[in-house]
């Protein structure tokens, strides 16, 4: 997976990506990431990059040609037409399912405004998706950006180790995740709930499935409309008072 990020401000792309998992992605060559500077495809003296928004308004609106250059200059490079992601609060809501969606591109492009944003010409010319990471407004794409290359990350082949397995992640199925605990068996006077000390698979399991359901649906009773459930899950859900 190659991720190109088309932004004012690299540094910041640069290192938000570089630690941890994602940075060891890129160490190994599993991923790649660029940031484009827009800045560098100026065609003013001075380099700017925004002006006025025509019609009056207050905020600076970022302009088309520098945006557009920069994006044909990539796309020259890559050889050919990738997905281009423009950032924007009034885009569709990313969600796991489009994190897997974009995992199967080789290449994703993406756009970051700032300012009041960017003008509509260039998201007319150059972007092929519009996504927002939720209904809040932001200074910039870039966070939203790194939010979306690290949500796809993980799901290219040999980015997570079996240490960081994502199998069982909250969303995987729809629910979401049971509560996890690791060593010491007790701390602080509490204690991990003797079942997962048991040894006993089968149990362990249908313990976790509980749990899942019980946090899905005491905080999100909205993800049932799409997860099948079995007669024990509604059981086990009739029993602790959610009549789902
Ligand atoms: N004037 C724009 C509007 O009302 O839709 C908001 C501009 S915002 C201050 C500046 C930039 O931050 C946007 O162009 C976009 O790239 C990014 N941004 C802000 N909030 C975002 C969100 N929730 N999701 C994705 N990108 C966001």
């Amino acid at each position: 997976m190659n991720f190109y990020v088309l932004t004012l401000f690299p540094e910041m792309i640069e290192s938000g990506a570089k630690t941890s998992i994602i940075g060891r992605a890129i160490n190994n060559g599993i991923i790649s990431l660029e940031a484009v500077n827009i800045r560098d495809y100026s065609t003013d003296r001075h380099r700017h990059v925004d002006d006025y928004p025509y019609g009056g308004g207050a905020g600076m609106v970022m302009q088309a040609e520098p945006i557009c250059l920069a994006c044909e200059a990539l796309k020259k490079r890559i050889g050919k037409q990738p997905r281009v992601i423009y950032m924007t609060p009034q885009g569709r809501t990313f969600n796991q399912d489009i994190a897997k969606e974009l995992a199967s591109e080789e290449e994703l492009v993406f756009l970051c405004g700032h300012y009041e944003g960017v003008d509509e010409r260039a998201i007319e010319m150059q972007v092929t998706d519009c996504i927002s990471i939720g209904d809040y407004v932001l200074t910039g794409g870039e966070l939203p950006s790194l939010v979306i290359m690290d949500a796809v990350s993980r799901m290219v082949p040999g980015v997570l180790t079996n240490e960081d397995s994502g199998m069982n992640e909250s969303f995987e199925g729809n629910l979401l995740e049971y509560p996890q605990y690791t060593r010491p068996e007790e701390y602080n006077g509490s204690r991990v709930p003797d079942i997962l000390l048991s040894g006993h698979h089968a149990n362990i399991e249908r313990w976790r499935r509980n749990q899942s359901l019980l946090r899905t649906a005491k905080w999100r009773p909205d993800l049932f409309e799409k997860v099948s459930l079995d007669k024990h899950d509604r059981k086990f859900l009739r029993e602790n008072g959610f009549d789902i």
